[in-house]
């Protein structure tokens, strides 16, 4: 398979929001295909639990919401840093996606009328998040699979994106490894449309898969896209202790309680109006708070309980999230509190792009978690991010589609050869390289200074040794070395290819961080422990500098008609 591959489309994701992507450029009547480092129903998607936000008001608590209560929760959520007219967008079109999801065949869970049932999650006036008991992700993943399926659009799996080629009408297609073969392989493509995914590996106390890398946020960064807010990384509260396997929130909408070592409900000391229904940031601090001031549990957590939710509806509402702690903590929650501790969860930075997915490539479009778009700001809130795939990946989809129609223009062929033998030639120089260090030891110093350093809170002089170590670890990642030789399933060279593109984020991530003398949302300074709407109601957009190194510059927030105003719960 050496000739150039094209499409009219291509799409590097194969979790929901590239696949929604790919039904709409599908049924537009174009040529569409996704390439995926996994499987595509290996996506993260699938391991969602909770649910995804739509007004339907099908609860009976929900009867007067409404998608501009929706859009006015997200954006005093995101602490007001969500570009409002796209948080507008997100919650007006939140209905159609879901029930186009309901026809498409998802499973959810119901009330006794029929209606789709919805839960109270974090920052929501009303029980808004439409849920598959806590295997939501897994539903709508299989759905979207199936319609791709269906219509017969065209898989890569398997195959990992190395690089995006442009030339001066941007982008032209990528360069790819065939996991299985080490085959590299350049695609051309009309439009290209990211859906990478999150880079919570970037630290080490993550819910996140092992595969969210970040590889494609990091190979628009390298071809030239801004890169926005990533200084905003949203820490879940509740993670499992230990493994930090995610406790969705969908347990605390369903009645959990969160307790400290003394047996205190402490939520009524940080949000005493809606207590454990908080937005993600301030429980995950609260949480932190407790165990720092020594009234958490021995090993650094707290107890999240739902026995008195009885055996039935644990049992029915949050068959998994038992299933979880049973097989990963040793406790049966019918009986005994979950042990919790907070830890990343979710990127709220990304590929800066516009309402339609579009990037400042031409050509390039980026959707879903992989993307900054911005709709959660600083602090996104539960049941947000699934919408968003849905939400934006069918934007994203339609917009690729005018973009065709009003015509790309030709590639310039040199481009992709010169991208393909550029690749070929520095994995040749990897592979040959005889002395240096491996790249897990690398990996896994960047991960506790990013724990450690770059967490729930932070502070001046911890940010700056995290500039400067991570800093440091790109330096020793110049001289890094293979355990592994041959080509094929070799992850020794793919975990090397993705380190680079992951110190890159941890660097910008940090550098973000640091420069940000205030708290909002998840970026929450002890140092600067206000927010200052004068100086930083901005966007940190971050660029490759003509030596490579990062540069910093600032974007307004596009306000509509919410006025900030304090975040009180
Ligand atoms: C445990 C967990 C539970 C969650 N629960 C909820 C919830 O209940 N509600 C909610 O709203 N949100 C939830 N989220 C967040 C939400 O699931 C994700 O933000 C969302 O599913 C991301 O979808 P995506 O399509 O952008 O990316 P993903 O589903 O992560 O898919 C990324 C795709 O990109 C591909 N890819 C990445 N890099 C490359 C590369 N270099 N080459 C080729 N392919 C590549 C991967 O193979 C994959 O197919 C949860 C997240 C986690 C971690």
């Amino acid at each position: 398979m050496s000739e150039l591959l094209h499409h009219d489309v291509l799409i590097v994701g194969g979790g929901l929001s590239g696949l929604r992507a790919a039904v709409a450029v599908h049924d537009a009547g174009h040529d569409v295909a996704v390439l995926s480092k996994v499987y595509p129903i290996r996506s993260h998607s699938g391991a969602a639990q909770g649910g995804v936000n739509a007004s339907l008001g099908n609860h009976p608590d929900g009867a007067d919401d409404s998608w501009e209560l929706h859009a006015f929760d997200t954006i005093k959520g995101s602490d007001y840093l969500a570009d409002q007219n796209r948080a507008e967008i997100l919650a007006r079109e939140a209905p159609a996606r879901v029930i186009e999801m309901e026809h498409w065949g998802a499973y959810f869970s119901r009330f006794d009328d029929g209606r789709i049932a919805q839960r109270p999650f974090g920052g929501a006036g009303f029980p808004r998040t439409c849920y598959a008991a806590d295997r939501t992700g897994h539903h709508l993943l299989h759905t979207l699979w199936q319609q791709c399926q269906k219509r017969g659009i065209e898989i890569y799996p398997e195959w990992q994106l190395t690089d995006i080629v442009t030339d001066a009408g941007g982008a032209r297609g990528v360069v790819a490894l065939h996991v299985q073969t080490g085959h590299l392989q350049v695609f051309s493509a009309g439009v290209v449309i990211l859906a990478g995914g999150g880079h919570g590996r970037i630290y080490g106390s993550s819910t996140n898969a092992y595969i969210n890398t970040g590889s494609a946020t990091a190979a628009a960064y390298t071809a030239g896209a801004r890169l926005e807010d990533m200084e905003f990384v949203q820490f879940h509260p509740t993670t499992l202790l230990g493994t930090n396997i995610l406790i969705s929130e969908g347990v605390r909408g369903e009645g959990g309680l969160l307790f400290n070592s003394k047996g205190e409900r402490f939520m009524g000391d940080y949000a005493p109006s809606v207590m454990e229904l908080a937005p993600r940031d301030i429980v995950a601090r609260a949480i932190q708070t407790e165990v720092n001031e020594g009234r958490g549990f021995e090993g650094g957590y707290v107890q999240l309980d739902i026995r008195h939710l009885g055996a039935d509806v644990i049992k029915s509402r949050l068959p998994g999230i038992r299933q979880i702690a049973m097989d990963f903590a040793g406790v049966d929650p019918i009986e005994t509190p979950i042990p919790v501790q907070p830890a990343q969860h979710y990127s709220m930075g990304g590929v800066s792009s516009d309402e339609n997915g579009q990037t400042d490539i031409e050509g390039l479009l980026a959707v879903g978690e992989c993307s900054c778009v911005s709709v959660h700001g600083s602090n996104r809130l539960g049941g947000n991010s699934l919408l968003e795939t849905l939400v934006f990946g069918k934007r994203a989809g339609d917009h690729a589609v005018s973009l065709l129609e009003t015509g790309r223009g030709d590639a310039d062929a040199a481009a992709l050869a010169d991208a393909l033998a550029r690749r070929e030639r520095s994995i040749r120089d990897l592979s040959d390289r005889k002395s240096g260090e491996r790249q897990a030891v690398i990996r896994r110093e960047m991960q506790e200074v990013m724990t450690d350093d770059v967490g729930v809170y932070r502070e001046e002089a911890g940010l700056a040794r995290a500039v400067s170590a991570l800093a440091a670890l790109k330096e020793r990642y110049r001289g890094v070395t293979l355990d592994s030789a041959g080509s094929r399933l070799n992850y020794d060279l793919i975990d090397a290819l993705e380190l680079g593109g992951m110190l890159e984020l941890a660097h910008i991530t940090a550098l973000g961080a640091l420069a940000r003398t205030e708290s909002r949302g998840s970026h929450w300074r002890t140092d600067h422990p206000a927010r200052d709407d004068e100086r930083w109601m901005k966007h940190t957009m971050a660029t490759r500098d003509a030596s490579g190194a990062p540069e910093l510059a600032y974007d307004d927030v596009i306000v509509t008609t919410y006025e900030p105003m304090e975040r009180k719960y």
